[in-house]
């Protein structure tokens, strides 16, 4: 079952049985293939397929069964017709930048992208003659006015990470549609069990799928997904730059599909609840889930993704100190920068994922002394609450 035979089953049924191929040991589960590179029965059979005459696998850096499997599998998820992997979610993002721009043109990006991502843009890609535009994505005008002549790429992460902005993607991709660019959205909060932007009007779809695709923390790992025009461009740059996924975390990743539904439904559910309720604790000042009525574009959330996943960020009052001994007083919840785990971890951005901005940048993106994230994993919701009950006393 590929992805071409895939029509007519429910996601369920894709994200167990997609893209599975047999050896001829037609072993059931989905095979490992530990191996560099692939022989061949004749220099001419060789000759064949390095000429891409004949399918088949030449070398790992270009293709792998294992990695075939997580690309075909992930693609029919997204409902995209081809996916490529990469070495982690930064590899992903940087192969779509250098896979499709060149030396003058322009991107526009939500400034509230992964942390990484700006220097990513403001500083390689600028050496490069590729410029930025950096917008606040939620506010649609924005993108609109930041669009050049010279446009060739929005790129956007909805919903944002720690704040929970929602990018209007229908609109977004209206925008980019009109000027001929490409609209890429990183879906590695919802993940396609949650929120499918390409069915909403996207170009491409990028994962660090070490979040939860993997779910469980174990591995690096990364993917784009689109049309086969858009996925052989960036395919060439991930083979030739050498950014591939080795198969054994493609192979740790193939699998974590087969549980993404449920566990990021069941992590956000715990998240909501979880949200919910520190609302109503007198220390809090504000919650930050899309899944809250109060959230100010809850309702566009609603129409773009069936849950809104399983990261929420909530301000102390009295700044970082406060924020830290909320931390430190967590006798369960793991204090690491990490999300998408089945453990849930708490962090304090401000000194972490976003140190590196300024405190001037810090203020323009929301990110305020007494914000505490916590990125809810798969322990009973109870103790969950009770650990962060006891750490907010
Ligand atoms: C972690 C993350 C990335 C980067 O992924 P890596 O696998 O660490 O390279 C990109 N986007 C988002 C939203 C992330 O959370």
């Amino acid at each position: 079952m590929g992805t071409q035979d895939d029509e007519g089953f429910e996601f369920d049924t894709r994200a167990v049985r997609a893209g599975s191929m047999q050896s001829n040991f037609q072993e059931h589960s989905e095979a490992l293939f530990l191996t560099s590179s692939f022989t061949y029965k004749s220099a001419a059979e060789a000759a064949r397929k390095f000429a891409n005459q004949e399918p088949g696998f030449l070398y790992t850096r270009f293709t792998n069964p294992t990695v075939t499997m997580f690309q075909q599998r992930l693609a029919s998820l997204e409902g995209a017709e081809d996916c490529v992997a990469a070495a982690t979610g930064m590899a992903a993002i940087a192969a779509t930048v250098f896979g499709l721009l060149k030396q003058g043109d322009h991107m526009v990006s939500s400034r509230s992208v992964f942390g990484t991502v700006v220097p990513l843009f403001d500083q390689i890609a600028a050496r490069l003659g590729i410029t930025t535009t950096w917008v606040n994505g939620a506010d649609t005008t924005a993108w609109q006015s930041a669009m050049r002549p010279n446009t060739k790429l929005l790129f956007c992460e909805s919903p944002s990470n720690p704040l929970a902005e929602i990018t209007d993607i229908r609109a977004v991709a209206n925008i980019a549609r009109q000027a001929g660019a490409v609209f890429a959205v990183d879906n590695c909060l919802l993940t396609p069990a949650l929120q499918r932007p390409l069915e909403l009007g996207a170009d491409l779809v990028v994962h660090s799928a070490t979040k939860y695709l993997d779910g469980q923390g174990r591995v690096l790992a990364g993917a784009v997904c689109g049309d086969k025009t858009l996925i052989e461009s960036i395919y060439g740059y991930v083979r030739t730059a050498g950014a591939a996924l080795s198969p054994f975390n493609a192979w740790i990743c193939l699998k974590g599909l087969e549980t993404l539904r449920l566990r990021i439904e069941e992590q956000s559910d715990r998240a909501l609840e979880l949200a919910r309720w520190l609302g109503t604790r007198p220390l809090v000042e504000r919650v930050y889930y899309a899944g809250l009525e109060s959230h100010p574009q809850h309702q566009l959330a609603a129409t773009q993704a069936t849950k809104q996943g399983a990261v929420l960020a909530f301000e102390v009052e009295g700044g970082q100190q406060a924020a830290w001994r909320v931390i430190d007083a967590c006798k369960m919840i793991s204090i690491t920068a990490n999300l998408g785990d089945t453990k849930s971890t708490i962090t304090h951005p401000a000194t972490t994922t976003h140190a590196r901005l300024t405190q001037r940048e810090r203020d323009a993106a929301g990110i305020s002394d007494g914000l505490v994230r916590v990125a809810v994993g798969l322990e009973s919701a109870q103790d969950l609450q009770r650990d962060l009950a006891q750490s907010l006393r």
